[in-house]
């Protein structure tokens, strides 16, 4: 489509960095909210590249940290959804992997099938289904490997470590990308009526014996440009399918 227009969000300026870079996302907006952090980056189209919009959730002001997991998410993609009027929503950032299923550290998966919370546990029927989610993804024309990157399945909850039971659910559902931000991200895309994708890169194995934060710290930097690698090359593909 020759008017996409493609929204990136992100919850981490360390994740973000390479993406703005690499994507020459520069200009900053006047703040999307008085009262809120969401920080909002564009860049125009050209007669061959699509109007591309970068929120990154911004720092929590209680702890003077990034503001991460589904509830900044949620702001994020709610606030940039109505200043930049997107045609297609990307969760773009980092998750944790599974050797067990063939994952490794720099693997840069693009979402398959729907993305899903893995941490909303609501025994009674119907209700099960929605705390599960499983927010349909847009389909994209590519060969992933095309791209540096690999389909699978993401799937989403506010914790970074996972105890048995969220492991558990995370072998249903086949997760590839462990990360804390995309179904919020997703739902709201959904209910905008909004097409969704997500590309994650992994900066930590859920199942290596070293601690999932050493590995995060040490990774987050190498696997930040590889997201950013294939969301640039994803890009032309991108604005076709949206
Ligand atoms: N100590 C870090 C905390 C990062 S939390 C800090 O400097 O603030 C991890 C972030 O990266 C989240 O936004 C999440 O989406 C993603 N992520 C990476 N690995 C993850 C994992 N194993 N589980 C859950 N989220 C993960």
């Amino acid at each position: 489509m020759p008017n996409a227009r493609i929204l990136l969000v992100m919850a981490m300026e360390r994740e973000a960095a390479a993406v703005r870079t690499k994507l020459g996302i520069s200009h900053q907006s006047v703040p999307l909210h008085r009262a809120l952090p969401p920080r909002f980056f564009s860049r125009p189209p050209t007669t061959t590249t699509p109007a591309l919009g970068l929120v990154i959730n911004g720092i929590d002001e209680r702890s003077g940290l990034d503001a991460i997991a589904t509830q900044p998410a949620v702001i994020s993609t709610l606030l940039a959804t109505e200043v930049f009027r997107p045609t297609l929503v990307v969760s773009a950032g980092t998750a944790g992997g599974f050797a067990e299923r063939g994952g490794a550290v720099g693997d840069v998966f693009i979402s398959a099938d729907v993305v899903s919370y893995h941490d909303r546990r609501i025994g009674i029927p119907g209700w099960d289904a929605y705390g599960i989610g499983s927010y349909p993804v847009a389909e994209v024309d590519v060969n992933p490997s095309d791209v540096g990157a690999r389909w699978g399945r993401v799937t989403t909850g506010n914790s970074l470590d996972a105890p048995p039971v969220d492991l558990a659910t995370m072998a249903e559902l086949g997760t590839d990308a462990k990360e804390m931000e995309a179904a919020a991200v997703a739902g709201v895309a959904a209910q905008l009526g909004v097409p969704f994708l997500a590309v994650k890169g992994i900066t930590d194995l859920v199942d290596a014996p070293e601690g999932t934060a050493a590995q995060f710290e040490r990774n987050l930097a190498h696997t930040a440009d590889r997201v950013a690698d294939v969301v640039a090359k994803l890009l032309p593909t991108l604005s076709q399918s949206s």
